[in-house]
């Protein structure tokens, strides 16, 4: 471990596919681990678990949730037995609700796919502990802010934030294996490449008016808000670097980002 605090870091998940199918995010996300480095454990931010308020996963051996449909048979095979953190969720609920936030300890919930895929790509060996933080789909970009905020003093004991979600996700332009990315998909990827580089939170919070495509990007915003938490988890003057950059199925953002 080194002795710098980690980034905090988004991804987008892509397809589950991913965990089967080599690809250049597979690619991404194996290197991602390496680069890293192992943190003492991570907090999940994923696009797939929405609550009405914050809750955090307090299980000590969370099970691996096939929350998907239709894919090939061996993904719902596949398992993740990476052990929960009931402490560090203990120590999320104290951060948040020193900021106000009141948060719930979730015992019975495993992980996501939005979770247990990048890690499990990052983490083969599934020897890191990990707990999850919910997203609120109503909450909206500046109530994710704050709460990636009151997650930054995690980033010096070890703990990588990591916020899983998708840069563009549009699954009406959802294509299997299509190479073909719309026009409004790659301008908005552009601008929120530019957003995050300059840090200007401000834009990022108000995507939808400042980008022309933030609404056709993001119909629904559950895959966008977790990049909030990131940013966030970045601290106050937090800048964001390009990890990673791509399409996949048509209009689906690969992009990744580390903020510190
Ligand atoms: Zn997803």
């Amino acid at each position: 471990m080194t002795d710098r605090p980690f980034p905090s870091v988004f991804v987008s998940h892509g397809a589950p596919t991913i965990a089967l199918q080599d690809s250049p995010l597979t690619a991404f996300l194996k290197g991602l681990g390496e680069s890293l480095g192992r943190p003492d454990a991570v907090v999940c931010v994923s696009a797939h678990w929405e609550t009405d308020a914050p809750s955090v996963l307090g299980a000590a051996r969370p099970e691996t949730i096939h929350d998907f449909y239709g894919f090939p048979e061996p993904l719902y095979r596949l398992r993740y037995p990476a052990p929960g953190a009931p402490d560090l969720a203990r120590r999320v609920v104290k951060l948040l609700a020193d900021h106000d936030i009141p948060c719930a300890v979730s015992a019975g919930r495993g992980l996501d796919h939005g979770a247990w895929i990048p890690l499990m790509l990052m983490y083969p060996k599934a020897n890191v502990q990990v707990t999850q933080l919910s997203i609120q789909p109503d909450g909206g970009p500046a109530a994710h802010l704050a709460l990636g905020r009151a997650l930054v003093p995690l980033r010096k004991d070890g703990v990588v934030v990591l916020a899983s979600g998708g840069a563009v996700h549009n699954l009406r332009h959802f294509r299997p294996g299509s190479p073909e990315v719309p026009d409004w998909a790659r301008r908005f990827d552009d601008w929120l490449a530019d957003a995050v580089e300059a840090g200007d939170s401000e834009a990022l919070v108000h995507y939808r008016a400042r980008s022309a495509d933030g609404a056709m990007a993001h119909p629904r915003e559950e895959h966008f808000l977790p990049l909030l938490v990131a940013l966030g988890a970045g601290g106050e003057a937090a800048k964001g670097r390009t990890l990673h950059r791509g399409f996949m199925d048509g209009g689906l953002s690969t992009a990744a980002f580390a903020f510190e």
